[in-house]
């Protein structure tokens, strides 16, 4: 198991123990959450301290971002107020005129405001087909990009795409690359081990994991110029994560490796034995043999192919629907990487530009027992 060289603890028992930290003054195992949003100044007005105002900074945020930097094998973690502000960061930090390239299928609404809000603040767009690097490269060498941002596994295809190559072709043109690792978890994928210069996630999802709070993290690689821009960014337009939201993550976070683990091996099962049945035509999960990118996930993904899986109903839209309006145990609602199981028509969420077939089913697999996942959909597909 991945150790963090600092410690020579494994990065999950750091991850359970939220680093080990203990409040000083009681010696609580659990630190108070800070809250305050102002400080007090030395007698000479310095900030010995170390904190000036709630905007650029807070106590329970920095325990968050230590942990996440840890998980992510990164000098530095930044949380924020959601995964899209995290990510918005990235974007706003770069000089305007920057040229961006992205992926055509990956998270709905960060797609959609990259293709129409983007421009208002001067970047130039192109969403391009990641899986095939030779159009990846062929793209570079048209126009010369500053950051290329991908994800993997991708939402709600579960394609998956290959970080060390990409990483090496944004390199070798002199672009960055930046990767949503929502979906896989600092737990099954480490992009920055991998070549990437910025890691993002959601950490409304598996980060915090019981759907409770809204939040977004990066970890960066180094902690350079562009760096230095994204903190710059968070503490003008005031993007920093509440101190609560922080506190709920850190205390998700002590559960990350085990609830990861049980919705991969629920997403597995469920794969199989759906893959068999008469009212799907398509299961859409790279842990099988069967998965275009099965072997790519085998090799960049460690002890487990996610908790994410869709299918496509054999019946059509109406089929996908109505099995989405019968099912009990599933909870019929958006968002993934939660202790409870959720089912989505993804197609009437995504709106126009979607890739996501109008037959198709999102399913976030939970930490539930997997025979009452199966029955309950196997009575919902009627
Ligand atoms: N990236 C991915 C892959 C997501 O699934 C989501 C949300 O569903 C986001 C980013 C945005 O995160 P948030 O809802 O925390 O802003």
């Amino acid at each position: 198991m991945e150790q963090d060289p600092k410690t020579s603890q494994t990065r999950e028992t750091l991850a359970v123990q939220a680093m080990g930290r203990v409040d000083p003054q009681t010696r609580a195992v659990v630190p108070p959450i800070h809250i305050a949003s102002t400080f007090i100044r030395d007698q000479d007005n310095a900030y010995s301290g170390g904190y000036s105002y709630g905007r650029p900074d807070n106590a329970t945020v920095r325990e968050l971002e230590e942990i996440v930097a840890m998980l992510e094998a990164a000098p530095a973690a930044m949380a924020f107020g959601s995964g899209m502000s995290a990510a918005i960061a990235v974007f706003a930090a770069l000089p305007a005129g920057s040229r961006v390239l992205a992926p055509q299928v990956m998270y709905w609404a960060l797609r959609k405001w990259l293709a129409t809000d983007a421009a208002k603040i001067g970047l130039r767009v192109t969403f391009v087909d990641m899986s095939d690097l030779t159009v990846l490269e062929a793209e570079l060498a048209r126009e010369p990009a500053v950051l290329v941002w991908i994800e993997t596994p991708s939402n709600p295809l579960w394609t998956v795409l290959d970080i060390q190559s990409i990483a090496e072709i944004a390199h070798r043109a002199g672009a960055r690359l930046c990767v949503d690792s929502t979906c896989a978890s600092p737990v099954l994928t480490q992009p920055l081990l991998l070549g990437a210069d910025i890691v993002m996630h959601s950490a409304t999802k598996y980060l915090n994991g019981h759907s409770d709070a809204l939040a977004g993290v990066l970890a960066t690689q180094s902690t350079d110029a562009l760096w230095g821009d994204i903190a710059r960014v968070r503490y003008t337009y005031g993007m920093l994560l509440g101190p609560f939201e922080a506190f709920l993550v850190i205390r998700g976070v002590r559960t990350l490796h085990l609830r990861v683990r049980a919705s991969c091996a629920n997403a597995m099962e469920l794969a199989r034995r759906i893959s068999g049945h008469k009212a799907v035509s398509h299961v859409l999960y790279p842990g099988l043999p069967t998965h275009a990118d099965h072997a790519l996930a085998a090799r960049q993904m460690s002890g487990g192919f996610g908790g994410m899986l869709s299918i496509r109903l054999a019946g059509g839209v109406q089929a996908a629907i109505s099995a989405a309006a019968r099912v009990q145990v599933w909870k019929r609602a958006t968002s993934l990487g939660g202790v409870e199981s959720l089912i989505e028509h993804r197609a009437s969420i995504e709106g126009e530009g979607t890739p996501c077939p109008p037959d198709l089913l999102r399913l976030s697999c939970g930490v539930e027992c997997v025979d009452d996942l199966f029955l309950d959909l196997d009575r919902a597909f009627g």
